[in-house]
């Protein structure tokens, strides 16, 4: 099977992500067919979504000019899978206490940016996951604190007592980055039925 995803490029890593859901999908047997979205009328057509990091102002300012917003929103609507990664998920949450950036309520969950981790900037942590069998390489790169979890809402990974992977519905988010590492567990969590872990 030929797997469509739709990865949102208006900024970010972009690359890493559409490599990361091609040897997810090679996993599985499978051929992830990407296409990269700038512009709207691509991912109406699209199976899955990822949403990557970057900066969330800037993503949530293209996405909205472009009409792409709406699209992602009608794409969740029909419980089509996404995986929102750092600024992705900022953009995802249901509020990021910045007014720079208009979320979209795909994830009930508040963030703030920018204020995860001792290290403020970046650091890498071996994280239990939900679902895998061993921990995770997560790299963080000043991340978002999910300050705030519906109770709807499945917190698969913790780190220093916080959330920092969550499951809403089709939705899985991470405020850490899993396309940076080679490690395809978090793409086969979201994307895949049957993980091998
Ligand atoms: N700091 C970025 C923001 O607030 C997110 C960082 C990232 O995606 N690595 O948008």
């Amino acid at each position: 099977m030929t797997l469509r995803a739709g990865v949102l490029a208006v900024q970010g890593d972009v690359s890493e992500h559409a490599e990361a859901i091609e040897r997810a999908a090679a996993a599985h047997g499978e051929t992830a067919d990407v296409v990269e979205i700038r512009k709207s009328g691509l991912l109406p057509d699209c199976d899955v979504l990822l949403m990557p990091g970057g900066e969330s102002t800037t993503i949530s300012r293209l996405i909205h000019r472009e009409g792409i917003a709406s699209e992602i929103e009608a794409h969740v609507a029909a419980e089509k899978p996404v995986l929102a990664t750092c600024a992705g998920l900022i953009v995802a949450a249901s509020d990021a206490h910045d007014d720079r950036v208009e979320t979209l309520n795909l994830v009930d969950v508040t963030v703030e940016r920018n204020a995860f981790g001792r290290q403020k900037d970046s650091f890498e942590a071996p994280l239990d996951i939900d679902g895998l069998a061993s921990p995770f390489p997560a790299v963080f790169i000043r991340a978002p604190l999910i300050d705030y979890v519906a109770d709807d809402v499945d917190v698969l990974a913790s780190w220093d007592d916080r959330a920092v992977a969550v499951r809403d519905g089709p939705v899985v988010g991470t405020s850490f980055h899993p396309e940076l590492t080679d490690d395809p567990r978090i793409h086969d969590l979201a994307f895949f039925e049957n993980v091998e872990s």
